[in-house]
């Protein structure tokens, strides 16, 4: 059994509080991961503020424990504060992780005008997403990124065109069942993408009958294939703040069955991109998830 922890890392109190400790929980697992980090400013309280304007703003903090989940300081960046660079403001984790054998990766620049805007943005706006996050990786770390997730799984024809010219090995911008070249509106995308495949934490922590850890590890460990390459996003903000004995219970239940962890780059230098079945990109939504995500659609040409 395969399997790939990919990372996000959306926001700034999550690279500077979350990564770390999830660094030293798979250091001490003796578990490889792949991190995918914002690169841009942390406008993530304008995405939370939204939320909560549309359901009661008071109600919704005290229901959802949003500022113990994503810290005061996280709901008022990009509001009612300036919004905080994330990779740039700390450059020495994003290396540490790196130096510590961990792949990073690149999850978009602005994670909230990308997740809520990517349909409104015309080309040279998206092109400057993508330049300016891949300019902030190679001022870290003096080389070009090989890895791209897309915040919030969110993908289209144009993005997708020009993440073909950033010289990437791979990306991962969608939810599917395994490796596959992207088409989307007649166009077949060069650049291999290998999904997500299961569903998040954060998407079934409120399924009935998922309420302690060992259901939630036995959730997972029922899902895994032992076959295909298993892909689990997990979020700083989640599994490396208040779910990190559930993430780490889930590491170890894994290991314990054999598990070996890879990271997407080191998979994807071994895949062969003429071999890949091709699948049309399709956009659909997921139990427990707000609005639309990218998806490889079913039965894709094998
Ligand atoms: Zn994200």
């Amino acid at each position: 059994m395969e399997i790939a922890l990919k990372i996000d890392v959306d926001t700034h109190r999550g690279l500077e509080e979350g990564v770390p400790r999830m660094a030293r929980a798979l250091a001490s697992a003796g578990v490889t991961a792949s991190f995918y980090i914002a690169m841009g400013p942390d406008n993530s309280g304008r995405a939370l503020m939204r939320v909560f304007k549309n359901r009661g703003f008071a109600g919704k903090m005290m229901r959802t424990r949003a500022v113990s989940m994503y810290g005061l300081r996280t709901i008022l960046s990009g509001t009612l504060l300036p919004s905080r660079p994330i990779a740039l403001a700390l450059p020495g984790i994003v290396r540490s992780l790196a130096d510590a054998g961990f792949e990073v990766g690149v999850h978009g620049y602005d994670h909230v005008r990308w997740q809520d805007r990517i349909d409104d943005l015309d080309e040279a706006e998206i092109r400057s997403e993508l330049e300016e996050a891949f300019e902030a990786y190679r001022a870290i770390f003096r080389e070009s990124p090989r890895g791209f997730a897309a915040p919030g799984w969110r993908t289209n024809a144009i993005a997708m065109k020009l993440l073909d010219r950033m010289g990437l090995l791979y990306r991962s911008d969608t939810r599917g069942t395994a490796p596959y070249r992207c088409c989307i509106e007649g166009a077949t995308f060069d650049t291999p993408e290998i999904p997500t495949t299961l569903p998040t934490l954060d998407e079934v922590l409120n399924r009935p009958g998922l309420d302690d850890t060992a259901s939630i590890v036995r959730f997972y460990m029922d899902r895994m294939s032992p076959e295909s390459l298993n892909v689990h996003t997990v979020h700083a903000e989640t599994e490396g703040m208040q779910q990190l004995d559930c993430f780490v219970a889930l590491v170890r239940a894994a290991s314990e069955r054999g598990a070996r962890f890879v990271r997407l780059a080191d998979f994807a230098a071994g895949l062969k991109r003429d071999e890949l079945p091709r699948g049309e990109v399709i956009r659909t939504t997921l139990e427990g998830r707000a609005g639309w995500i990218s998806a490889q659609a079913p039965n894709a040409a094998r």
